[in-house]
């Protein structure tokens, strides 16, 4: 057996990119690299053939390390492997030794072979292989029989240039396209369900993250933020370390609620926070914004607030979330890591002058009145210039 352990990684979509496909799948590598080695000291990841090859110490768990490369985006599937030489007595007697280990560990009393080469010239054809493996693994484990239909383990060898391997999962990894591939963000970061999800979709597909975060302090506590740092945390698990600006809101929602009608409260205080997040991500090179608005869900989202809300921006506003079910939402969530710490109940500066009847169907017209008698450009440049910026580094 290996002294190692080896995992083949396919590449999804990322495959489909022709001529672009080395790039990205140097990405791709580069990305795989970047996270084992937060964890991990002896390891190797090399592009062969279209796949991805990471071999790591044979003293780690392996579960751990198909933990770490199925976070990273791009990835299709995961298969731990046994490499051999690709000399059909040489696989046989990887494949015996395999089977005896699946014996021992699970219990499988059924098996199917199924073969293919990537090296045309190796001399036996793909169903030939099969058979031949299959009756060698028929002498060398004899409680076990074949089954077509419904083998307990379904046995892959792959016969490759200077390689054979043989796997028998595939474990689905989530897709996407590797990090960097696609531009910088800048994402509305609240401590609530939907905008982690939201930034984690942008990032899937290749988008590097940056996020501002508002708050109310010392309406909001010291512990509210730290519920989104925590967040942030989790993303960053999956986008890698980023930057965070948090902005102390307080000023602009006073002047609001003096100077504004009561009832414009929440969709004033949207305008302002995109209008901030603007500014911001034109400083920090973000070409565009990023929210977990979707439609219909409250008051400020309703398709009139939308309008309203987009309107107080030029940068492109992506909602990813736009049209899914507060369900999927959840689950998603739940999937990523992120729904437990987004449940824990504190204020959100959302919630501090929250009015009683809030407009659902705002007319453009009347809140750019209600702005005219607040300095909005001075606002927006002082809360943008007294942001704070924290270094997100994954958990
Ligand atoms: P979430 O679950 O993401 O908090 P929500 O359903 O509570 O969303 P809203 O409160 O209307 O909806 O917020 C809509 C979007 O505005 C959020 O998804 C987020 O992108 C942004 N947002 C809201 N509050 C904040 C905040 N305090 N800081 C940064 N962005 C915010
Ligand atoms: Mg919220």
């Amino acid at each position: 057996m290996n002294e190692q352990h080896i995992f083949i990684v396919r590449c999804g979509e990322v495959a489909l990119k022709g001529m672009n496909k080395p790039y990205f799948e140097r990405m791709l590598a580069e990305r795989i690299r970047k996270l084992l080695k937060r964890k991990f000291a002896d390891f190797e990841v090399k592009r062969q053939e279209g796949l991805i090859f990471v071999r790591a110490d044979k003293s780690y768990e392996k579960e751990e390390i198909i933990r770490e490369i199925s976070k990273v985006f791009g990835v299709a599937s995961i298969s731990p492997a046994v490499e051999a030489e690709p000399a059909l007595d040489a696989i046989g007697e990887a494949a015996v030794a395999y089977m005896k280990e699946a014996i021992e560990e699970r219990g499988i009393q059924t098996f199917k072979v199924k073969a293919k080469r990537a090296d045309k010239n190796f001399p036996v054809k793909s169903p030939e292989i099969g058979r031949i493996i299959g009756a060698k693994i028929l002498i060398g484990c004899k409680v076990l029989r074949v089954d077509v239909n419904h083998p307990d383990c379904l046995l892959f060898v792959d016969v490759r240039h200077d390689k054979a391997y043989i796997y028998q999962d595939k474990i689905a990894g989530f897709g996407g396209l590797p990090l960097g591939t696609n531009g910088k963000g800048m994402s509305l970061l609240s401590g609530g369900i939907d905008s982690p999800v939201a930034t984690w979709m942008m990032a899937k597909r290749g988008m590097m993250i940056e996020a501002i975060h508002f708050h109310s302090y010392p309406y909001t506590s010291q512990r509210a933020q730290e519920k989104v740092e925590e967040l942030a945390r989790i993303v960053a698990t999956y986008c890698g370390r980023f930057k965070m600006h948090v902005i102390n809101l307080l000023p602009i929602q006073e002047q609001i609620v003096q100077n504004c009608p009561e009832e414009e409260t929440t969709i004033l205080v949207r305008r302002f926070m995109m209008r901030i997040a603007e500014k911001v991500a034109g400083e920090t090179g973000c070409g565009m914004l990023i929210t977990g608005e979707n439609l219909g869900q409250v008051a400020s989202q309703t398709a009139e607030a939308l309008v309203v809300t987009d309107a107080s921006v030029k940068m492109p506003v992506m909602r990813p979330l736009i049209a899914l079910d507060k369900v999927d939402i959840m689950d998603k969530a739940r999937e990523i890591g992120t729904y437990e710490t987004s449940i824990q109940p504190y204020e959100d500066c959302c919630t501090v002058f929250l009015p009683k009847h809030p407009v659902t169907k705002p007319r453009l017209e009347r809140i750019l009145e209600s702005e005219s008698r607040l300095d909005c450009e001075t606002l927006i440049a002082d809360a943008a210039a007294s942001r704070e910026t924290i270094d997100i580094k994954p958990e």
